[in-house]
């Protein structure tokens, strides 16, 4: 495609894990740097080539690290709940994606501005994952500490490993609503501002007599992308991660890699599960919402082939 045939595209671009930390990494900000610089040369050559562009992304490691942090430091400052954590880490990480991504915008003579949005994300009090807690988040514990978090702060721990330190919180994995910011971050993007929202899925909400109030939950990351760029009457979703396309039999002799396929075909493999909960299920589900819901398509691509995958040469597409 043509630069001028892409110009104007509307496209939200969800951000996988390791476009913020290396794979191998600690998490140390020099290695988060690393990785963030080097999604930010991607997003920065599709937006100088027309795009319009909103950025949203994960955020696992940080968040774990924030919690363990919370934990460790309990005797000197009150721990923060996992609603206040999630919305540090949408700062934390939208301070480096709006630094690198300025930088590598600037390197091409273009300077719009960077703006990172606190994103709350509406979820349902009455959601059935909030019957059963399946995400795992933060440290690992021994039993005692497990049992003891079980009985003063009511956590639900489960086992999840080996070892000495086999327990982890989980948490419910609450379906997203709507974007509450959603109207802000509109006229943000009419306005021509790149904008960096729902980081880490966005911080999960419930509205009771009117009021907002942050749950301990965490929201798919994937799940909520699709919300926000069918909110914004994107095109393209596009999710990036690190494969090069959706999968049959993933990881068997048999794999088979998909280049284009419909809603309904993805749906189809989705059902027949193809693709696992935790990782590529959220995606295909995202992307199959997202054309079902009116938009043009959506890709799921490696993330060192976004520009490719967006001119419709890489990774999985997914059209209605
Ligand atoms: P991210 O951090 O980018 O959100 P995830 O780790 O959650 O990424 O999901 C991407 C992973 O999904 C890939 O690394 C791959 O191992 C896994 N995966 C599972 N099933 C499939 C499939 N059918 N096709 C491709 N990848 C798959
Ligand atoms: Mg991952």
């Amino acid at each position: 495609m043509s630069r001028h045939a892409r110009a104007s595209e509307k496209v939200v671009i969800a951000l996988g894990g390791n476009a913020l930390v290396p794979p191998e990494g600690q998490g140390d900000v020099r290695e988060q740097l690393r990785s963030i610089r080097g999604s930010a040369q991607q997003i920065a050559k599709i937006i100088s080539e027309g795009a319009q562009v909103v950025l949203t992304h994960g955020n696992g490691p940080q968040v774990g690290h924030l919690l363990l942090q919370q934990e460790e430091a309990r005797r000197w400052a009150p721990p923060q709940p996992l609603d206040v954590c999630v919305a540090m880490t949408q700062g934390q990480i939208g301070y480096l994606l709006q630094q690198a991504l300025q930088s590598a915008l600037r390197e091409r003579g273009l300077s719009p501005p960077v703006v990172t949005v606190v994103t709350q994300v509406l979820v349902d009090p009455r959601d059935p994952a909030f019957e059963e807690p399946t995400k795992p988040i933060g440290p690992f514990y021994s039993e005692e500490e497990a049992e003891e978090l079980r009985r003063t702060k009511g956590y639900a721990l489960k086992r999840v490993g080996n070892g000495e330190r086999p327990y982890r919180r989980v948490v419910a994995s609450p379906r997203p609503l709507g974007i509450v910011e959603e109207d802000g971050i509109r006229e943000l993007v009419e306005a021509g501002c790149v904008v960096i929202a729902c980081g880490g899925g966005g911080v999960p909400v419930m509205r009771t007599d009117g009021c907002l109030r942050g749950v301990e939950a965490v929201v798919d990351k994937d799940l909520a992308s699709e919300r926000l760029a069918t909110a914004l009457r994107a095109d393209t979703l596009l999710i990036l991660t690190d494969v090069e396309r959706v999968a049959l039999r993933y990881d068997t002799p048999e794999q088979v890699d998909l280049e284009r396929l419909t809603a309904e075909e993805a749906r189809r493999y989705l059902e027949a599960g193809e693709f696992p909960p935790g990782s590529m299920g959220p995606k295909v589900e995202a992307a199959v919402r997202f054309v079902e819901n009116g938009g043009k398509r959506a890709v799921i691509a490696s993330l060192t082939q976004a520009v490719q995958a967006l001119e419709g040469r890489a990774g999985t597409t997914i059209v209605r």
